[in-house]
């Protein structure tokens, strides 16, 4: 019998509807862990212990008295980026050490209606600004696999408690690469929806344009059991879009004989490690033997990716952080001299390093003289990259390959320099420009480490894309793989 603890999202809700085990024992096993075994990787800025017993047994009365929903008793873990009402919300920032939300994102409060158990908030780089969870205000989170190294960033803590076993299921947000690549480095699956398909009402921005919700589980079906819970229209979030939300779980068994996958040449040049680059073909080729076919397709402007992503999230972002001045909410400098001081000193002292990186050259790139030669620039160039996909889609229905040049680096390896450290969302960056729905899965080991694969497909296309890594972990084992020390 496999331990509570190993347990995917669809097995645990079927153990907890024959009565096998109570949500309550479910969650007391959980929180043992968070602050046993898992203590060390500092996956969590808080543990919400108290609140999530509350919250078990109320689940299994519900479950008692018949009205079980559908996450009845389950429990996640909500990066620190999305408000939860009465409780701490940091955004891995000192900006936010002591910031309480006065409200419930609307991915929060639909999770928890449908009967989700918060276990607690994840630690997360700052304001989701990094590739390693190293700009974290509180501390880097190690990597389970191997302590020294990190679990990617910036839902490194997501991705580290669900790859530990300390929960299930985690949340995450991605602008860049932020569920991807930490699912890729901590053998996790990690998806990232159309842009607009989850609402980001109360999820602390970032950038704005590119910024999106989704999940770190340990398998496609329990990421398409969350992401019917959380999609949908709402009316607070104006770039949510009203779409039907079709049953994800439904269609995972649909086979993918036929199904046109797309390979990018570019994704396997010499950025790729060999290591990974074999473990990638090898999943392209199982997918194959089961009937889909590989086909070669162009992105042409890929390699404008990060460099447009770095103009246009900066510009984003230093847009959206000019809220936090001191006066409002969040950090205030103390003994301020006069008005100025206070904004000085609140952002100098609240903020680190990367973020002030970030809005520096946001700022500069959207000032007056330079908006024309960088922040316009990029928006075309942002623009040839989604019609090359569009173009590419109307030949395949999926592109596969890599989701990260490497497997996990050593912490400390890319801090000193930013260039090495944002080449890591090379091949992840694309999805956000376009806006297109992505995800990365298990799919091998190099040098002992986890390989993910890459699946990028059209716009609302995500319940083929987890169809397809449905069907491929039927085939494999890759999802089952655990590391040692958290067996
Ligand atoms: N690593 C990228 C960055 O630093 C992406 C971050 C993200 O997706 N939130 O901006």
């Amino acid at each position: 019998m496999t331990a509570l603890h190993r347990r995917s999202l669809v097995e645990l809700k079927s153990g907890l509807a024959s009565g096998e085990f109570s949500s309550v024992e479910l969650t007391e096993t959980l929180l043992a862990r968070i602050a046993g075994e898992g203590a060390g990787l500092n996956a969590f800025i808080t543990v919400l212990a108290d609140q999530a017993l509350v919250a078990a047994s109320a689940a299994d009365d519900a479950r008692a008295a018949g009205k079980a929903g559908v996450l009845n008793g389950l429990p996640i873990v909500h990066k620190d980026i999305f408000c939860m009402r009465d409780v701490r919300t940091t955004c891995g920032s000192r900006m936010l050490e002591n910031f309480v939300a006065p409200y419930d994102a609307t991915l929060v409060a639909r999770l928890s209606a449908a009967g989700a158990v918060v276990l607690g908030k994840s630690n997360m780089d700052e304001f989701a600004m990094g590739s390693s969870n190293e700009t974290s205000y509180f501390g880097p989170v190690r990597n389970p696999w191997d302590l020294e190294r990190s679990p990617g960033g910036s839902s490194g803590g997501s991705a580290a408690a669900v790859a530990a076993g300390l929960v299930p299921a985690a949340t995450g947000t991605d602008t860049g690469g932020s569920i991807r690549q930490p699912a890729a480095l901590t053998n996790t699956v990690g998806l990232k929806p159309t842009y607009g398909r989850v609402s980001r009402y109360g999820m602390i921005a970032f950038a704005s344009s590119l910024d999106q919700a989704g999940v770190i589980t340990r398998s496609a079906a329990d990421a398409a059991l969350l992401l019917g819970v959380m999609a949908g229209f709402d009316e607070r979030d104006s770039t949510s879009v009203d779409v039907p939300v079709p049953d994800y779980s439904d269609t995972l068994a649909t086979p993918v004989k036929g199904l046109r996958i797309g390979i990018v040449r570019q994704h396997f040049d010499e950025g790729l490690e060999s290591s990974c680059r074999s473990a990638v073909r090898e999943a392209l080729a199982t997918l194959e033997a089961q009937g889909a076919t590989l086909t070669e397709v162009d992105l042409p402007n890929l390699d404008y990716c990060v460099p447009t992503y770095y103009v246009v999230a900066p510009a984003e972002c230093s847009s959206n952080l000019s809220r936090f001045d001191g006066v409002r909410f969040g950090y205030r400098a103390e003994d301020p001299r006069d008005l100025l001081d206070l904004y000085c000193r609140s952002r100098g002292e609240g903020f680190g390093a990367e973020v002030k990186r970030r809005i520096m050259t946001g700022t500069y790139v959207l000032s007056a003289g330079y908006y024309d030669a960088y922040y316009l620039q990029a928006q075309k160039v942002r623009q040839l990259i989604a019609d090359d996909f569009a173009r590419a889609f109307a030949e395949v229905d999926v592109i596969a390959g890599p989701t990260t040049p490497t497997p996990a680096f050593k912490l400390g390896d890319k801090t000193d320099d930013p260039i090495t450290m944002y080449l890591n969302d090379i091949y992840t960056i694309g999805a956000n420009l376009a806006g297109l729905p992505a995800m990365s899965l298990p799919c091998g080991m190099a040098r002992q480490l986890p390989v993910g694969l890459h699946l990028v497909g059209p716009h609302w296309s995500e319940a083929r894309l987890l169809q397809l890594a449905h069907q491929y972990q039927l085939q494999t084992d890759w999802h089952l793989a655990t590391p040692e020390a958290y067996a």
